[in-house]
């Protein structure tokens, strides 16, 4: 999911911008680069993810430890005290290294980490916001309409047949050889990444006119 999540980072820092003083165009795409990197933070405890492999074995083994220490994939990173603990840690290495990480770029980088989390809560598996303390995850949509995440198409189980009813006919496009099982593109496909793409030109043009 990592693509999208950067392409989100980058529109939530320009449509704040746009709803904000936009400021030079220049210095808010600056930002906005920033606020797509700061989205890509929290899957740091994923072990094929793009923040887990950037600088190969630290952030690896950064990685493993915060796995392993925390029980797994989206808890310590993927909560309100994680990111308060990224944010501390952003200022912080702000004031030990301002050439590498420059006041300007703390606030896109937390508001970037903050905004993957957003994310995560639209798709089925949710987020554990008030990790450690409640383990539960929370979601901003009904079940429903929840986002599987993913941009290869998944099997999807067909409903099971009852008797007498036709065997549904094999088609390259919604079956697979057996007829049992038909591959759907996920909501992140189809609909995420069109929809954050979308917006993030939109608003890259509106941010690069002025408004
Ligand atoms: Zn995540």
């Amino acid at each position: 999911m990592h693509q999208t999540h950067f392409v989100a980072g980058a529109a939530a820092w320009l449509g704040y911008a746009v709803a904000t003083q936009p400021g030079h165009p220049l210095a808010v795409f600056a930002s906005a680069g920033v606020a797509a990197v700061g989205a890509l933070v929290p899957d740091l405890d994923t072990p094929r993810s793009a923040a887990a492999t950037s600088l190969g074995y630290p952030t690896r083994i950064l990685g493993w430890g915060i796995r392993k220490s925390c029980g797994g994939h989206r808890t310590l990173t993927h909560c309100i005290l994680g990111t308060a603990l990224f944010w501390v840690l952003a200022v912080a290495a702000h004031r030990g290294f301002p050439h590498l990480l420059p006041a300007w770029a703390v606030l896109p980088l937390v508001t970037g980490f903050a905004c993957h989390i957003a994310m995560d809560m639209l798709t089925i598996e949710g987020c554990p916001l008030f990790w450690p303390f409640d383990t539960r995850k929370y979601h901003l949509l009904p079940e429903e309409i929840r986002v599987r995440t993913g941009l290869r198409p998944v099997a999807v189980a067909m409903p099971p047949r009852g008797k007498g009813q036709p065997k549904p006919q094999p088609t390259r496009r919604t079956h697979t050889r057996d007829g049992e099982r038909r591959k759907r593109h996920t909501a992140e496909w189809w609909l995420i990444r069109p929809v954050t793409t979308a917006a993030t030109v939109v608003l890259a043009v509106l941010v690069a006119v002025g408004r």
